[in-house]
Formats: C-alpha cells, sequence, structure tokens
C-alpha cells in the first residue's frame, strides 16, 4: 500500500502562482483538510479535475489564503493514484504553512521524482517516457522540447514496441518447431523466419543510427576549444556565452579543470568546452597541449582552434590543426585582429575527413564574432538536417537507451547468424530473449531497481 505525499510543485521563491500537490490513499481527504470551499459542496465530493475556488488553511485551521483546488481519482490522474492539487499565490510562506498542514492531515514530504516514479509503477508512463519528463524540463531549445515532447507522448515507446512485438511472433514461431524437436525446420519457414528476425534487425539499426542526434539535441553540439596558451580561448568562450548570457561554469575535471558553456546559436545548442590548465610548460609542443587537447577532441562534434593573429603561425600548430580535422570539423580563429600586424593563417590543411573554416575576429571587441556565429550556425544545421524535422520524439537521447537498443540489435544479429549458419532453433531462443530483455529494459516492461531507482533521483521534487 503506497504511502500519501505530498510537495511543492512550483520552483522555489516568490511567484504568481504555486502549487502543491498530493498522490496517495487519501489525498482528497488531506486536501480537504486545508481547503474550505466558497461552495456548499467539499473537495472530497467534488468531480474529477473539477477546480474549486475556497480558502486555504494552516494546520490550525486559520486561513491563509484563497485559492484553488482540485481532486482527480484512482486511475485518472497522473500518477494513478488517487491525487489532489492545491494552488495558492506563489508565496513561499502561505506554501510551507499549507504544506505543514498536510503533514498534520497524514502526508509525508514526497522524494525527488517519487510522482513520476508512481506513475511508471501504476503504468501510466513506461520509462522512456518518465525520462521525456526530465527532458523536457531541462530543455534548453525548442527542438530538444518538441522532442521530449514527442517521447513523452510515447512515439519512441510505440516504435520500440512494434520492435518488441515483432520480436514476440519470432519467438512464437520458434516455440512452435520447439514443440517438435525431431522434425528439421522446413525450409520455407526458415527463410520466414529469417527475414523477420532481419526486420527487426534492421529497424534496431535505424534506432541506434538516431542516437547521435539524439545526444546532441539534449548535451548540445560539443564543441573543444584548442590552442596554445594567451591566443584567447577564454575570452572567445565568454564571449560567445557573454553574447548568451550563459553562464560559465567550473567543472572540475579528473585531471584538470575543463570550463564550460552553453549557449544557443538559432536555436542550435553548444556545449562549449575550453582545455584550461594548458599554461604551466615552456615547452612549445608542450604548450599546445597536444596531449590534453588529444583526449578533449576525442568528445568533440566540433572543434575551435584559436590563434592569436599576430603570432607567427609555426609547424606545431600545423600539426595540432591537422590532428583537429582528423576528428571533427573544425573552426580556425584567428583571434586578436584589433591589433596591428594581425593575419589570418594561409595553409592548406592535409587533415583528412572534416571540413575546415578559417575566421578572423576580436574576442575582445567583439569584431568578427558575428562571423564565427555564422560558421558554427552552418555547422549545426549541418548536424541537423532539417529533413529530418518530423522525426521528433523517436530518437534515443540517452546513453541508457542506446546501451539497451545496440544489446538488443547485437543479440537479434547473432540469432539471425546462427539461423543462417543453419543452428537449431532453441540455440536462438536465447539471443531472442535477450534481446527482447534489452528492450523491456528500455521500456521498464523487466523492471531492474537500479536502473528505474537512478533514473528517478534525476528528478526535482514535486514531479
Ligand atoms: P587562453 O589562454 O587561450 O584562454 O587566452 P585568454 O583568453 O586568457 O587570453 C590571453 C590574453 O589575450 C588576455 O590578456 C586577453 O585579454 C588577451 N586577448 C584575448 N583575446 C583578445 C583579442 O581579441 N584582442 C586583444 N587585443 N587581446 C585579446
Amino acid at each position: 500500500m503506497s504511502e500519501l505525499i505530498a510537495a511543492v510543485a512550483t520552483p522555489p521563491g516568490t511567484g504568481g502562482v504555486g502549487i502543491l500537490r498530493l498522490s496517495g490513499p487519501g489525498a482528497a481527504r488531506a486536501a480537504a483538510q486545508v481547503f474550505r470551499p466558497k461552495g456548499k459542496r467539499p473537495l472530497t465530493e467534488a468531480p474529477d479535475r473539477q477546480l474549486l475556488y475556497g480558502t486555504l488553511l494552516d494546520r490550525e485551521g486559520r486561513a491563509i489564503d484563497t485559492g484553488l483546488a482540485f481532486v482527480s481519482r484512482a486511475p485518472h490522474s497522473y500518477t494513478g493514484e488517487e491525487t489532489a492539487e492545491l494552488q495558492c499565490h506563489g508565496s513561499p510562506m502561505v506554501l510551507s504553512l499549507v504544506l505543514e498542514a498536510l503533514w498534520a492531515a497524514g502526508a509525508r514530504q514526497a522524494r525527488a521524482g517519487e510522482f513520476t516514479q508512481r506513475a511508471f509503477l501504476n503504468g501510466k508512463l513506461d520509462l522512456t517516457q518518465a525520462e521525456a519528463v526530465i527532458d523536457l524540463i531541462d530543455a534548453e531549445t525548442p527542438a530538444a522540447a518538441r522532442q521530449a515532447a514527442g517521447q513523452l507522448e510515447g512515439v519512441l515507446s510505440r516504435r520500440i514496441e512494434e520492435i518488441y512485438s515483432g520480436l514476440t511472433d519470432v519467438m512464437a514461431h520458434f516455440c512452435a518447431v520447439l514443440d517438435y524437436p525431431d522434425e528439421d525446420i522446413d525450409p520455407f519457414q526458415a527463410q520466414q523466419l529469417q527475414e523477420a528476425l532481419d526486420r527487426q534487425g534492421e529497424a534496431l539499426q535505424a534506432l541506434l543510427r538516431t542516437s547521435r542526434r539524439g545526444r546532441l539535441l539534449t548535451q548540445g553540439i560539443t564543441c573543444v576549444l584548442i590552442g596554445r596558451p594567451n591566443a584567447g580561448k577564454s575570452s572567445l568562450l565568454n564571449a560567445l556565452a557573454g553574447y548568451e548570457r550563459a553562464i560559465v561554469t567550473h567543472i572540475p575535471g579528473t585531471t584538470r579543470d575543463t570550463v564550460e558553456g552553453k549557449i544557443t546559436l538559432a536555436g542550435h545548442p553548444f556545449r562549449l568546452v575550453d582545455t584550461a590548465g594548458l599554461r604551466d610548460s615552456d615547452d612549445p609542443i608542450e604548450q599546445l597541449g597536444v596531449e590534453r587537447s588529444r583526449a578533449a577532441m576525442a568528445q568533440a562534434d566540433l572543434i575551435l582552434m584559436v590563434c592569436d593573429g599576430t603570432q607567427p603561425w609555426t609547424d606545431e600548430d600545423t600539426d595540432l590543426l591537422n590532428q583537429a580535422v582528423d576528428q571533427a570539423d573544425t573552426i580556425l580563429v584567428a583571434n586578436k585582429s584589433d591589433l596591428p600586424g594581425h593575419g589570418t593563417p594561409m595553409f592548406v590543411s592535409d587533415g583528412t575527413g572534416h571540413s575546415l573554416t578559417v575566421v578572423g575576429l576580436s574576442a575582445k571587441t567583439g569584431l568578427g564574432m558575428e562571423l564565427l556565429e555564422e560558421a558554427l550556425t552552418a555547422q549545426a544545421e549541418a548536424l541537423f538536417p532539417r529533413t529530418q524535422e518530423g522525426a521528433y520524439g523517436q530518437l534515443l537521447t540517452n546513453q541508457r537507451q542506446t546501451d539497451a537498443v545496440r544489446r538488443a540489435a547485437e543479440s537479434v544479429a547473432r540469432a539471425s547468424q546462427a539461423l543462417a549458419a543453419g543452428i537449431t532453433p532453441d540455440a536462438l531462443l536465447t539471443d531472442v530473449e535477450a534481446a527482447m530483455a534489452a528492450l523491456g529494459e528500455l521500456t521498464g516492461k523487466t523492471l531492474r531497481e537500479d536502473i528505474t531507482s537512478r533514473i528517478f533521483e534525476r528528478f526535482c521534487v514535486g514531479k
């Protein structure tokens, strides 16, 4: 039997409106204890989701605000349980007095994400939909919000369900064959099974291909700044972040600090990473921080190499730039264009595989910053093709989802190869089962306590 929980659902601080929610047995009765309607009908007898106007009371029954309240009975509520919501003015004092009154009425403080966790446990949402709730709350761009909304609506769940159901059919076929172990599998049937299995394998691969775009959308395009000390990396990061008023935070790394800033340009999210601490050596090679840059570059979707345009271009610079172009699309920023003697390096990169754009600017005066913004936007547009805009909601947006789909795809591929090699069906069953278990983990059909509790810990209290 679940307990009655309550929490303030609106953010801390003052605001126009403050909302408290309750979920669990006795939610309506507890809410009625702190809310006196103006009309005759008590809150406990109000129809589901019908707003009543009335007075909010503290634990001694004294009026402390006027507001609205409604109840929603199981199973027609967010959590699937009996719930109630109280809306008052967004005063931290009023909210805390009402909350205290709710404790007196038998509720306890809800843990972070407990409402959504209950919604999941009661089958109102699957696990990918529950994750979409956090993604939606955290969304920083319109595209990220649309993606999360689609996932919350069940677009990804349905896609996974189709694959799961396809694999269930394959299992059923295998089991039918296993009932007659002495008979060889009929070639026609084997062919059909192979096709059915491969169809699901392809669907899983298609899903896997969405993970990069999903990651870029939710975490931002990781843009790593490299270059010599004093080239102006921090200044450039601040200029970019300041332009968008993003918060630049110091994130302790394992060996050195990296500085990160999140910005949005033309609706595209960027995560700017400055490899700080590259300034403690006299050795010109080490000054370039080649080793340390390499680690940072490995996680880059885009590299910004910053150089001081007033300094001579060296062979070491060429090496670093070539390495960058080998790793990812690169923008070379010739900084300090406000100073005399500034020039833009002229050379042909022999790095392979990725594009190189050169931009001259001054991080200090802002001269030419718009050229960099254009270059960044062009890169983002290449990474988020417009033709895929309709696909919101069906992207894999985090590592947990991607890992589960990858395991499912690998199991299906193994089963398919084994079938093609004429291995007996019982040997394949294990692989198909493993694929289904991985998909079950993804949607939460097969419960894994460790995974689910980690997901709900990421929520805020009241959600
Ligand atoms: P980092 O070591 O690459 O992060 O470089 P910083 O951003 O710390 O900059 C090194 C020095 O160059 C600082 O004194 C900055 O004020 C200066 N600086 C950075 N960008 C410019 C610029 O565009 N013009 C001028 N004149 N100075 C700059």
